[in-house]
């Protein structure tokens, strides 16, 4: 039987087929490519500028490991970057725990300092406190992920500020990102569209800027890159996501890719040029701070407080 070749190097095994571009590849040009593409995509939206100092927001999970390595490897070519690995702790039983541990390792392998923040500490509750009183009181239609996205960006930002960053690097992919334009627009918030993008403004002073270096990279790709470098992560998934509406549209969206090469990439450019059609449509917002927490917010409360308010009657 004669061996396929890697389409790039000519030479090693053809190990992954890359359905949208035709390429057949083997590990080592799978590995450079996937750097490569993290610098395009860095370059192409000036994420990071010679003297940045960048939280990374670590999960534990597959894809926010990748991203630490793939990041510690492009920081060399900027000497004067700072990067530090923040994680936010939600409180979800031995899920988080088991995350936490793999996300403290990944940092000491690679040298990278690591700073946590905690719901418990930030917001007076976990996850887990918020899920039970949801279940108890049977307030509301919101699943617990509704209230963990929201409070997790809130920590985030505090996470950066108490590092100095003055960016947050996450590790969402190309899948994230394309769920994320339909669930907006399945919510009816199209504005949510004009907010996501691949790097954020800054909004105010309190603000670390936002920037996704995978999100022109499938997550089927950040996942085997992390399996191909022998990258430690947390395979078991959280006990809430079962209840995310975000599943069905991974399904969904995976199926038609699967069918239509593209869709993917053709949904997050479809996005990227109806944005400015829908940032000119926003009345500009002056951003202020909350008056209960001293947050950033367009209103009077920020978001993480009117939900908590609402949910144990404060
Ligand atoms: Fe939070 Fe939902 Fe993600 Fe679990 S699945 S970490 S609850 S957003
Ligand atoms: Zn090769
Ligand atoms: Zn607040």
């Amino acid at each position: 039987m004669t061996t396929v070749v890697c389409s790039i190097c000519k030479r090693r095994e053809v190990f992954f087929f890359r359905p949208y571009s035709g390429e057949k590849i083997c590990k080592g040009c799978f590995t450079k490519s996937i750097e490569n593409k993290v610098r395009a995509t860095i370059a192409k939206y000036h994420m990071l500028q010679y003297d940045d100092r960048m939280a990374i927001a670590i999960s534990g999970g597959k894809d926010s490991a990748s991203l630490l390595r793939v990041l510690t490897k492009i920081e060399q070519d900027y000497p004067r970057v700072s990067l530090t690995a923040v994680t936010v702790d939600e409180g979800i039983g031995k899920y988080r725990d088991e995350a936490l541990k793999n996300a403290a390792e990944s940092c000491v392998e690679l040298g990278v300092k690591h700073h946590v923040v905690s719901f418990k500490k930030i917001y007076g509750c976990t996850l887990d406190e918020i899920s039970a009183h949801l279940r108890k009181e049977g307030k509301g239609k919101l699943t617990p992920c509704a209230y963990c996205g929201v409070l997790r960006r809130k920590a985030l930002n505090i996470a950066a500020r108490d590092v100095e960053a003055n960016k947050i690097a996450t590790a969402h992919t190309l899948d994230d990102e394309t769920q994320t334009i339909l669930l907006n627009i399945l919510h009816g918030n199209p504005l949510g569209i004009a907010r996501e993008k691949p790097i954020t403004d800054r909004l105010h002073p309190k603000i670390a800027r936002r920037v996704k270096p995978f999100c022109e990279i499938p997550e089927q790709e950040t996942a085997l890159y992390g399996y191909v470098n022998k990258i430690g992560f947390q395979a078991e998934p959280c006990p809430y996501a079962s209840e995310a509406m975000r599943n069905p549209i991974r399904v969904f969206l995976n199926r038609i890719e699967d069918k239509h090469t593209g869709t993917k990439f053709a949904l997050f450019k479809s996005a990227a040029r109806i944005r400015p059609a829908i940032e000119n449509m926003q009345t500009k917002e002056e951003t202020t701070e909350c008056t209960k927490c001293g947050e950033p917010t367009s209103g009077h409360t920020c978001r993480a407080c009117e939900m908590l308010q609402q949910l144990f009657d404060l």
